[in-house]
Formats: structure tokens, sequence, C-alpha cells
């Protein structure tokens, strides 16, 4: 089945419910048993790693649904459902090391990734290394005997580097350490984890798998190897999540195909007129032909979201860089993308890189393009390059 098909059945059986398109949202603590013997039966089941509903916690045929819906969509063994991205990221970084081991994580990740690694990990006992984006197969220099993950994220959602996965996987798997990825840009559908060496793939389904901005969801998908720590991990916390957001998650899967055709579309055509104007030093892109990642995205992805970031010409500062964001329009100011919404927002890598320190040397000012009209948007950030000057 092609991708666009799986997206649509994924996860569901109909003539199990009625013949009601998408699987029922069961509300569930408590699940009967009908014997002791069965209950016994599905304790051992469950014990070798098989999928039962014995209660809310431990799956319901909701999250069922989803998680079956992914691990198929992303090409992986098996799919987990978290309650938010980082409790995904979380459980995932957990799952694979212990005291005295090591985790070599890019600069450029998600930054509650780093606080995560920094806070817990570290009072575990586990250390962090943060390596340059950039550094290809030659994180085979960083890679220590105790060394148990390599995380990488591409790109960056903040700097949009691009990272050679498939030459970092074969260095670290040469090592016996586990890839684990972010991939919540360009989700299942423009990278193919699996395909790229990854073992562990790790989603906010907040942004565009939910697509609407009204719910949190973290996903971990895995090879069948990786497969045992991850859940076992994940239950062992106590993860689960809501059948109410499952639920909205699923829904949006059905349409992650359409949606990011018109994100990307939407969003090259905002970065390249965003690339001539004179206010913008550089846009971080990997889709355009100017962005330093430009040959490895296209060698590897399949696809770009909505989500990129422009640096400001230097001499622009915090009170302009504020006059220009308040008076959107339509972008507006808040975490989280992927959903239906245009979205702004600034951050500052120079305050929390350490492998590479980041040199703008301008504003670094990121963008989520929605569905509106580019030609409104287009107008929107005129305005505003109008009032930074001002
Ligand atoms: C938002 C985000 C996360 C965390 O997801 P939450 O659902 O907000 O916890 C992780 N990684 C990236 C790249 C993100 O943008």
């Amino acid at each position: 089945m092609k991708q666009d098909t799986k997206i649509v059945s994924a996860g569901r059986d109909p003539e199990a419910n009625l013949g009601v398109v998408n699987p029922p949202v069961y509300h569930t603590s408590t699940i009967l048993q009908p014997s002791l013997g069965e209950m016994r039966r599905k304790g051992e089941a469950r014990a070798r790693g098989e999928t039962v509903t014995m209660y809310g916690r431990i799956g319901h045929p909701t999250s069922l649904a989803l998680e079956e819906a992914m691990a198929e969509i992303e090409g992986g063994h098996r799919c987990f459902a978290f309650p938010s991205g980082l409790a995904a990221i979380a459980a995932a970084l957990t799952a694979y090391v212990g005291t005295g081991d090591h985790v070599l994580v890019t600069d450029s990740a998600y930054r509650p990734t780093r606080s995560y690694c920094d806070g817990l990990l570290k009072r575990m006992g586990v250390e962090t290394t943060y390596y340059d984006p950039l550094i290809g197969g030659g994180i085979a220099g960083l890679i220590r005997e105790n060394t148990k993950i390599v995380y990488v994220e591409a790109p960056g959602s903040q700097t949009f580097d691009m990272q050679d996965i498939p030459a970092i996987a074969e260095a670290a798997h040469a090592a016996g350490a586990v890839v684990m990825m972010d991939n919540t840009w360009a989700t299942p559908l423009y990278f193919r984890p699996f395909e790229k060496g990854v073992d562990v793939s790790v989603h906010a389904g907040t942004k565009y798998v939910v697509g609407h901005s009204d719910a949190m969801l973290g996903l971990v998908t895995t090879t069948e190897a990786a497969w045992d720590p991850l859940r076992a991990t994940a239950q062992m916390l106590g993860q689960c999540v809501g059948p109410d957001d499952v639920y909205l998650g699923l829904r949006g899967l059905r349409t992650l195909s359409v949606r990011l055709e018109r994100h990307m579309k939407n969003g090259i055509e905002i970065a390249r007129w965003l690339e001539q104007r004179p206010e913008v030093d550089r846009v971080l892109h990997p889709a355009l032909p100017s962005h330093p990642g430009h040959d490895i995205w296209k060698r590897d992805f399949l696809g770009a979201s909505g989500l990129f970031s422009i640096v400001l010409k230097e001499g622009y500062d915090d009170d302009d860089l504020a006059r220009m964001i308040d008076g959107y329009e339509l972008f507006g100011l808040g975490a989280s993308w992927g959903g239906y919404e245009s979205l702004v927002i600034s951050q500052k890598p120079e305050q929390y890189r350490t492998a590479v320190p980041w040199n703008g040397p301008g504003l670094l000012v990121r963008y989520h393009v929605g569905l509106e009209d580019p030609e409104d948007l287009k107008e929107d950030l005129a305005k505003g390059f109008e009032r930074l000057g001002s």
C-alpha cells in the first residue's frame, strides 16, 4: 500500500464497530475480563510483550488504534502514545540508559530535550555530550565505550541545521549505540527514519499529527530490536493518553498528507519572499538552495513542513523586533506549531548552544506558515518590516 492509502486506512476496522468509519472513543479505566482464566492468560500475554486490553493505563482500544496506525505509516515495528512530545522524548531517552552511561545529543536539539538531559538524566548518573549538528560520520570520534544513544534532530526546530543521519547512524551502530531521532519537523511522510538508520523515532504529535492546535500528544515508534526497553520504560513510568486526545490525534492523522503539502507550498513561497527582503540576512529553510544543508535535504527528505527561521540583519534590537511581531495580525505569537494557523516566535540560540556557539549575527525569528492565503501572509509580514524599520 502507498503512503496516502495507509494514512486513510491504518488503525481502522469499521466492520468491528458497526460500520462506523472512525474508531470509537473508549473512556475507560477498568476493562472487565470474562473469567479468571482469561485474565491470567492476558497477563501472561502482556508479560510476553503482546498488546492486550486489561486496564486503561495499559492500553485502551482508542490508543491502540493510533499506535497501530502510526507504526504502520512510519514503517516501524510498534508505537507507544504519550501525553506530550516531551514525555515521549523523556521516556525514550530513559529507556536505553543506566547509571554510568553516556549519550550524544545534537546541539540543535529542542531545548526541553536538553533540560531533560541536564536535569533528570544527569541525576541518574548519565552524562550528555552535545555535538556539532553538522558532524556527520565524525561522530565516531565522540562515541565512547559507554555511549548508549546518539540523538539526532533534523532540521533543528530553531536553527534548522541539517544532519547527515545515515552517516551518523552508521558510526553509532558500529559502536552498538541506539540512534534516536526527533522527527517532528518532517513527520513520517517527509522523512522515513527506519530507512535511514534510525532505531527510535520520536514525535511531538501535538504539532502536525494533531494539526489543529487543540491537543497534546507524543508518539514513539521503534524498530523491533528497540521496542522492549521503550515499552517497558513507558509502562513503568505510567505513561498513557486519555482517549479524547488520542482521538484528536487519529483524526488529524487522516488529513496529514494534504495539510503538509499545503504547509510545504505556502512555507516555501513565504521563505523565498523573505529571502528578497532587505531586512533579512538569511532564511533558514532547508528546501531553499541557499541553505547549507539543502543537498542533504534533497537526498534524504521527501518534503518540507511549514516551519523555518530567518536571521535579521544586524542592527535591530528587541524593541524593533517587538514592534514588528506585536503588530502582526495573522502570525500569532505563541509556542508550538503544526496547526492550521500561522505563528511566529523569537528565540536566542546563543543562550543555550554549547558545542558550536551560535552567532546569528542578527536576531532569529521563527515562522510557522499555516494554511492561510500566502498573499495575505506576505502583506502581514511586509507591514511588520515597515514597523521594524520605523
Ligand atoms: C513541541 C516539540 C516537542 C515537544 O512536544 P510537546 O508535545 O510540546 O511536549 C518536541 N520536539 C520538537 C521539535 C518540538 O517542536
